[in-house]
């Protein structure tokens, strides 16, 4: 067996040796589901769990609370690695995205190379990424410089199906808000202006334009605020619409159109519009040169990699605005024949198979980096790749 072989098998023997803490870890989580930025006690924990692997812990960086950085050193000097850790949860749904899983197996990599990396140069981080779900936690952290010393970042995602190349969609959030003028609907309607009608016209725009979109773009939206009573005109209401394209140029586009259509709205009842948009996550560009070490590590455990064919559906993650910034992977575990934000997805997060999936995705973020740390000719092709395609 090779030196690097060695490692790895050390490092995956490391994984199940922390077997029962890590479940521990991931199962409290679970148990106390925190929303975006409120992640206290699951930073906490995941801090806890680092501090005592012997990493250096600095708690509440780049103006967020709930954000985090551990650090170990290798040998000698060499790259810098990053798992990252999500661990927020959904609002009412609790952990039906699995992010439990996702701040455990952070976790559970980085101990994992603790046991080996003495024998590497280098560095691993773990950085702990608040509010996925909303909020966008890692764009704040790539705009204020959490990355700047990183060369490779990973992250593993629980799922219905293993992936290791799959990428994103850009996403942008934007709520409308409209001001008519109260009046009794009946008695004196002409006095009023609807605020409600414009928010419905918003829809209707939307729609009549969903034929002139192009295939990977998304347009979905809620009603907030409809009106207080039935019998009064609407004074004010407001929508929040979601965006998302394959690339971020083109969502910045639909997002126009998507404002034209609420201008529209506003013009047609005579209401007044407020646009604001919120946090945009880039679409995930990943470094494929990164993904097929990754999967090789993962079949040489004995797990079955199903990339997508081109075309299939995606959601966004602010893993995107990483991918952005430096070389960059989310692969997908799987846990369970569920899909994700859903109460069946929630349970399946704590089920046996999560449990199993949980350590399979610190054993690959463990082996990659190894060959990540270990192999100066991997990490410069890496870069080579990140260089040509996303800073091209
Ligand atoms: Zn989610
Ligand atoms: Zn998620």
């Amino acid at each position: 067996m090779t030196d690097i072989g060695i490692l790895k098998q050390r490092a995956i023997q490391a994984v199940d040796a922390r077997r029962d803490e890590l479940i521990r870890i991931s199962t409290t989580i679970h148990a106390n589901p925190e929303v975006a930025f409120q992640e206290f006690q699951a930073a906490a924990l995941l801090c806890d769990a680092l501090q005592a692997g012997g990493f250096q812990v600095a708690r509440g960086i780049a103006g967020l609370d709930t954000a985090f950085r551990a650090e170990r050193r290798g040998s000698g000097d060499g790259p810098t690695i990053a798992f990252l850790a999500e661990y927020d949860a959904l609002p009412e749904l609790g952990h039906a995205c699995g992010h439990n899983i996702m701040g455990t197996a952070a976790v559970g990599a980085a101990l994992a190379l603790a046991a080996v990396l003495d024998q590497l140069p280098g560095r691993v981080v773990v950085i702990g990424t608040p509010a996925e779900e909303g909020g966008g936690g890692k764009v704040l952290l790539v705009e204020r410089g959490v990355f700047a010393d990183v060369d490779a970042a990973m992250i593993v995602h629980p799922s219905a199906r293993t992936m290791v190349a799959r990428g994103s969609l850009a996403s942008m959030r934007l709520v409308f808000e409209f001001t008519g003028k109260a009046s009794h609907a009946a008695a004196a309607p002409e006095e009023g202006i609807n605020a409600l009608e414009a928010v419905i016209l918003t829809f209707n725009n939307v729609n009549a334009l969903r034929l002139h979109l192009k295939p990977d773009a998304r347009v979905h939206g809620i009603i907030t605020h409809g009106g207080s009573a039935a019998n009064i005109i609407p004074e004010y209401a407001a929508a929040q619409f979601s965006v998302r394209a394959a690339k971020q140029m083109y969502a910045r586009h639909v997002l126009e159109r998507v404002t034209q259509c609420a201008e529209a709205g506003a013009t047609a009842t005579g209401a007044t519009l407020k646009t604001t948009l919120k946090m945009g996550y880039a679409e995930m560009i990943p470094n494929l040169t990164l993904a097929h070490a990754f999967a090789a590590n993962w079949e040489m455990l004995g797990i079955l990699v199903n990339e997508p064919r081109w075309g299939e559906p995606m959601g966004s993650t602010d893993m995107g605005n990483v991918s952005h910034a430096v070389p960059a992977i989310h692969p997908y575990i799987y846990i369970g024949d569920f899909a994700g934000h859903t109460p069946e997805f929630r349970d399946a997060a704590i089920a046996p198979a999560a449990h199993a999936g949980l350590l399979q995705a610190a054993k690959g973020m463990a082996m990659t980096a190894v060959d990540l740390l270990s192999d100066p000719d991997l990490m410069a092709r890496v870069q080579r790749e990140f260089a040509d395609t996303v800073r091209a």
